[in-house]
């Protein structure tokens, strides 16, 4: 017999979301993020699913390159539209998970 006490709970880690960089939740099996309304139910590297699959796409977009004067005509002319939900709350996100763009009404995307 040790009185020796065991190891303190351990506290799953769960992945950054890749569209908002957030850490996620871990809800009923699946990675989960709330704000994206987004959960990952197929595992790690498989693509997620949305929350509300019949919910509207956003339709912002922007061109996230245009300008650069690193990128070509084409690279600049590329247009990346927001992958949330309509009316999502916070940033409009790209589905790449770099490109993200604040939503401010009358310059909705335009690059700041
Ligand atoms: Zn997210
Ligand atoms: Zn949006």
């Amino acid at each position: 017999m040790s009185d020796r006490s065991a190891p303190p709970a351990i506290e799953l880690c769960c992945p950054d979301c890749p569209i908002c960089r957030e850490e996620t939740s871990y809800e009923d099996s699946a990675f989960e993020c709330q704000p994206c309304n987004a959960y990952w139910p197929n595992g790690v590297g498989e693509p997620g699913e949305w929350l509300e699959p019949d919910a509207e796409q956003c339709e912002a977009e922007i061109q996230p390159l245009l300008g650069n004067p690193y990128a070509d005509k084409e690279l600049q002319a590329t247009v990346e539209r927001c992958i949330l939900d309509d009316g999502h709350d916070g940033d409009h996100r790209a589905a790449n998970g770099l490109d993200s763009w604040p939503s401010r009404p009358d310059t909705e995307g335009t690059p700041a």
